[in-house]
């Protein structure tokens, strides 16, 4: 535009001649945020969802698990040009080729966020979506254990596009030095080091998870693929909220977080679930053995709900632990 002259209606339009790109107000189909989602897949506060209509699928009441024909259902109705998958608090395996054939059905693209299983899909312990997903976006800090950052991958045909809607797009210059801490982090993914810590990240994630469901808390799903698991607290204990839960646990020195459940009939400031990942703990060096006191150490907590003497004998434990397996600085 010329210094000085009005918005100009007809010049953006001859500026941007390609009608089939994507265009605001187009249908995308996403994992709901109550079910595990995230904020940026349409959330209509976010502004995904201000620039897109969005059509959200959840997963199954009995389950807990994605149900691939209600995902074709919706597809088939909403008629979405982008699918999105990948979530933030959802604990199993995602099915891409299944996807990707709806994809291909309806005619639409399909994004990968990878967010939080990175390091497993590096390592080869997930399923990865790269050869069938259009998109594939991650964060650097979840399982990559890189720095705070995100990379997004995209097919030859959508690199150009891409690339400058990140610059001059969205983007100004880049942090030189968080690129670096990316290259350190990918380096160090391809080690085979990464792939023993990603495993013993599974490995603690099952004990964990066992550990909990023979305590008498329910998981949703029933248990974990992955690194994550969420507590269902509603059964055991009814009258306590995520946002209880996560405030006790943080005074014992025990860092989970509240996650709204699937269904959940709380809001999300309040929420019925916990969230509780493994990646942290083994980085320190924990195992099974410490999985297994540490649900131990968490029924306490929310067993006492929350009593002062509980939580003061249970911070104690939790320290002692913490001085066994110190941060390690490389
Ligand atoms: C964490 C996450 C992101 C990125 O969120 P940040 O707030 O930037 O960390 C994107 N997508 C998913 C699914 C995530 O879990």
């Amino acid at each position: 535009m010329r210094p000085g002259s009005r918005f100009d209606e007809a010049e953006q339009r001859e500026k941007h001649p390609d009608e089939e790109a994507r265009t605001p107000g187009d249908m995308i189909l996403s994992l709901h945020l109550d079910h595990g989602g995230h904020l940026s897949h349409g959330k209509h506060v976010n502004i995904s969802g201000k620039w897109f209509r969005v059509t959200t699928y959840g997963v199954d009441r009995k389950t807990g698990r994605i149900d691939m024909d209600e995902i074709q259902r919706l597809a088939r109705e909403c008629k979405p040009k982008l699918i999105i998958t990948g979530a933030s608090a959802y604990p199993r395996e995602w099915n891409w080729d299944g996807f990707a054939e709806i994809a291909k059905e309806v005619g639409a693209l399909l994004l990968a966020d990878i967010a939080h299983i990175a390091g497993l899909v590096a390592a080869g312990l997930h399923p990865s979506p790269v050869p069938v997903a259009d998109f594939v976006t991650t964060t650097t800090h979840k399982t990559l254990r890189g720095p705070r950052g995100g990379i997004t991958m995209c097919t030859e045909e959508w690199k150009k596009k891409i690339n400058s809607a990140v610059f001059p797009g969205l983007q100004g210059g880049p942090l030189m030095h968080i690129i670096a801490a990316k290259a350190v982090a990918l380096g160090e993914a391809l080690r085979p080091e990464f792939k023993a810590y990603q495993q013993l990240i599974l490995d603690n994630a099952q004990a964990l998870s066992e550990s909990l469901l023979g305590r008498g808390l329910d998981l949703v799903s029933g248990g974990t693929d992955t690194h994550l698991m969420l507590v269902d607290l509603r059964k055991q204990y009814p009258e306590v909220t995520g946002a209880m839960a996560e405030d006790w646990l943080g005074l014992a020195n025990i860092v989970v977080n509240k996650n709204m459940i699937p269904f959940d009939e709380r809001k999300p400031m309040h929420a019925s679930g916990l969230r509780i990942g493994t990646p942290a703990l083994t980085t320190r060096g924990m195992g099974p053995d410490e999985m297994r006191k540490i649900a131990e150490l968490i029924t306490r907590v929310l067993t006492a709900e929350g009593a002062a003497a509980a939580v003061e004998s249970v911070r104690g434990e939790v320290i002692d632990m913490c001085a066994q397996f110190p941060q390690k600085t490389h």
